[in-house]
């Protein structure tokens, strides 16, 4: 373990940074990444070689021999092919060798990715191209360069190329609001986000012997523990000492490879726990979380911990989210969505605010399909996360300042005057006042808005794109509205904009409680979506909105909203078909054998009994007897019923009715065979059973 003081030593030290590349490349190389990393402009060949020979002299100083692209296929992971850096010579010696070229083209085989049938028509191989805007790092002995990855044709597969777009997109409306507002110095404007990200640790001795985990990730069944989290002891409890040097060991690794963790602690679940880091680009913010999430894994089992990523591990207690901070700086150095003193004096932040809330109004459904996975949707909408329904929370301060705007009472540059004078200013909004409401699943927190329904192993990818492209489709609404007007006429013009459009979209505020059953009702009235499961959601994907906002912005072609949704479906009947057959097995092989011999046990002991003593009643042994093979008889027929209605979904051809179908028939009917199993579960003594119950799983770390 390495001392406290070294971490300045150490932190970033694996990452080919700003201040490497300061050090190791010629001046004018390095402004020229510079510009291409702010402006996003070609970088030349020369360049290139020279970036390419200076990153790979530092990458072999330390200690890497290979170097890999490194994407982000619609799968959601990441992917990786390493070369080495070793090039023959004809003397029968090597050297080490790294062009420009290979640092920004690479040809992987990639066919075997999913690609929603955009490549396959035409070109079975994809390439990766380097993204400057996101450092080089050195992993287990290689260089690994982030890259997008595209088809010969140009199409996105991979979930960086659209993020980029949609950071150009909204930079790119950003500034022309700004510059209308009279800021003319921001050139450019960059989406911030921290992921807050949650996750359950449990003993990899017990992990590895439960099948529903290995195969899905989550339990498939399994009796609820006599203890759950009601007694609310484990939020912000004291680390155990073997949790606490994982979690040591993990910020270690973390800060070597330059990423910003900073705030640990317990959750609220037994087991489950929770890091976040300080925000970074966007960009940058998603290739950090992805790598923690695979740190996470890989140190957890050093540990001897299994790293549970799963929306969803265990039945009847909180499941995992990941909630995506967000913001928006310019390049002169202003949070746009900071309100300062006095709010309702300060018109771009009143402009980005409205902005953000006609985003999510107009475009909720996409939102929702954002982060939609067969393991959310689990949680959204279960009495834990936030509700499917998409609303904001801005607190009463702002509401009352927004409320003033949409009824004309007040104009944002004479506020101070009409409404104020006299009277006390407000107070700063600090993030205390913004409130702590925990059920809104778009809450504005003091200086950025906190979408909380992106599920822990979700790409934040995903969220931000949406968000990204929405809130430039509103800020260019605003300023198509403002077009040709003179400095003086801004003003006024720019007033009556936001009231129109905080009238239309006023009803997605919400401040209240979100886990009632009263505001879904308001809710409806309100007329707003609530798209409860991912094949519910979906539709909305493709839907000509979505074509036209996407196409509008240059985010998306038709084609690659197609493909994703394609992707997005048949993964979704894929994972609830790998459910159903796992749970079929484990129930008929492995919670039958430990059932059976139960009663084998039994019911030797009750004749053992009886022949000891004839007039013992053995009322205990016989009510369980009877009990237990009750509930035989209901797990054969759930069972079979399972087996049968998996087998029908292969029938159905479109891709939606069979992500419907293994949603309505085969997840309920994998509910019904679970509630029986977990019922006889309870009557089971622990060790019969070839797995861990729930009690041993949660309540065993140390
Ligand atoms: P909490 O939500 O627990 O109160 P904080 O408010 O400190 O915690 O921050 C939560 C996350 O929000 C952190 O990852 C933090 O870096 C991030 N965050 C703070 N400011 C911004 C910003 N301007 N843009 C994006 N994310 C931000
Ligand atoms: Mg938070």
């Amino acid at each position: 373990m390495s001392e406290m003081k070294k971490i300045p030593e150490y932190y970033g030290s694996l990452v080919f940074n700003d201040r490497v590349m300061r050090e190791r490349l010629p001046k004018d190389v390095y402004r020229a990444v510079h510009k291409t990393i702010e402006n996003g402009t070609h970088l030349e060949l020369d360049v290139a070689n020279s970036v390419a020979a200076a990153m790979k002299e530092w990458a072999i100083e330390n200690g890497a021999t290979h170097f890999t692209h490194w994407f982000q296929p619609m799968t959601g992971l990441t992917a990786e092919k390493h070369d080495g850096f070793i090039s023959p010579e004809p003397d029968g010696s090597v050297i080490m060798d790294f062009s420009g070229k290979e640092l920004v083209k690479g040809e992987p085989d990639a066919s075997s990715f999913p690609s929603g049938g955009l490549r396959a028509t035409f070109e079975a191989r994809g390439y990766t191209a380097w993204d400057p805007s996101s450092p080089a790092f050195i992993k287990d002995g290689s260089l690994y360069i982030p890259t997008a990855f595209c088809s010969y044709g140009g199409e996105a597969l991979d979930k960086k190329t659209p993020l980029l777009r949609s950071m150009q997109a909204l930079s790119h409306e950003a500034v022309k609001v700004l510059h209308i507002l009279g800021l003319k110095d921001v050139t450019r404007v960059t989406a911030t986000v921290g992921s807050e990200q949650e996750y359950f640790l449990v003993s990899k001795d017990l992990y590895k012997k439960r099948k529903d985990l290995l195969f899905t990730g989550r339990t498939l069944l399994g009796a609820n523990a006599p203890k759950g989290q009601e007694m609310e002891d484990h939020y912000f409890g004291v680390l155990k000492p073997k949790v606490s040097a994982y979690m040591h060991d993990l910020d270690e690794e973390l800060w070597k490879l330059g990423i910003p963790v900073k705030t640990k602690h317990n959750e609220v679940a037994p087991g489950q726990h929770e890091l976040a880091p300080v925000f970074e680009t966007a960009n940058i913010a998603v290739d950090h979380n992805q790598l923690t999430m695979e740190i996470m894994k890989k140190v957890a089992d050093k540990h001897n911990y299994a790293c549970l990523l799963h929306e969803k591990p265990f039945e009847g207690i909180n499941g995992s989210g990941k909630h995506n901070n967000w913001s928006l700086s310019t390049n002169t150095g202003l949070n746009l969505l900071k309100p300062g003193k006095h709010p309702e004096e300060n018109l771009p932040f009143l402009t980005f605010l409205i902005a953000v809330i006609t985003a999510v109004d107009e475009n909720a459904d996409l939102l929702r399909v954002s982060v939609a996975s067969p393991g959310n949707d689990h949680r959204l909408g279960a009495n834990e996360a936030p509700p499917a329904i998409i609303s904001i929370f801005v607190g009463d301060e702002l509401t009352r300042v927004l409320h003033d705007i949409a009824e004309g009472t007040v104009s944002p540059q004479h506020a101070s005057v009409t409404m104020y004078s006299g009277a006390e200013v407000l107070p700063h909004i600090a993030k205390d006042n913004t409130d702590r409401n925990r059920t809104s699943p778009f809450a504005f927190t003091g200086n950025k808005f906190e979408f909380r329904m992106p599920g822990s192993a979700l790409s934040v990818a995903n969220p931000n794109i949406v968000l990204n492209t929405a809130v430039a489709d509103a800020l260019s609404q605003i300023s198509e509205r403002l077009e040709g007007m003179t400095p003086e006429e801004v003003p006024d013009k720019l007033t009556e904009v936001l009231r129109d459009l905080l009238n239309k979209h006023k009803r997605v505020l919400f401040n209240g409680n979100g886990y009632t059953d009263a505001w879904v009702e308001e809710a409806a009235r309100r007329g707003l979506d609530n798209l409860k499961s991912l094949p519910d959601a979906m539709p909305r994907w493709i839907s000509q909105k979505s074509i036209d906002l996407f196409t509008r912005h240059g985010i998306f072609t038709k084609e690659e909203l197609v493909s994703r949704y394609d992707i997005l479906l048949e993964n979704y009947a894929k994972t609830i078909h790998i459910e159903s057959l796992t749970l079929q097995e484990m129930v008929r092989k492995d919670f039958t054998a430990g059932m059976m011999a139960y009663l084998k046990d039994l019911t030797a002991e009750a004749l053992q009994k009886k022949e000891l003593l004839p007039e013992a009643a053995c009322k205990l042994e016989k009510t369980r007897i009877r009990t237990l093979d009750e509930y035989g008889t209901q797990i054969i027929a759930a069972l079979t019923k399972l087996e049968q209605d998996t087998q029908r979904a292969e029938a159905e051809t479109d891709l939606l009715s069979c992500a419907r179908y293994y949603q309505e028939v085969v997840l309920t009917d994998m509910e019904e065979l679970r509630k029986v199993v977990d019922a006889a579960e309870s009557l089971i003594p622990d060790d019969y059973l070839p797995y861990p119950t729930y009690s041993k799983l949660l309540f065993s770390l140390r």
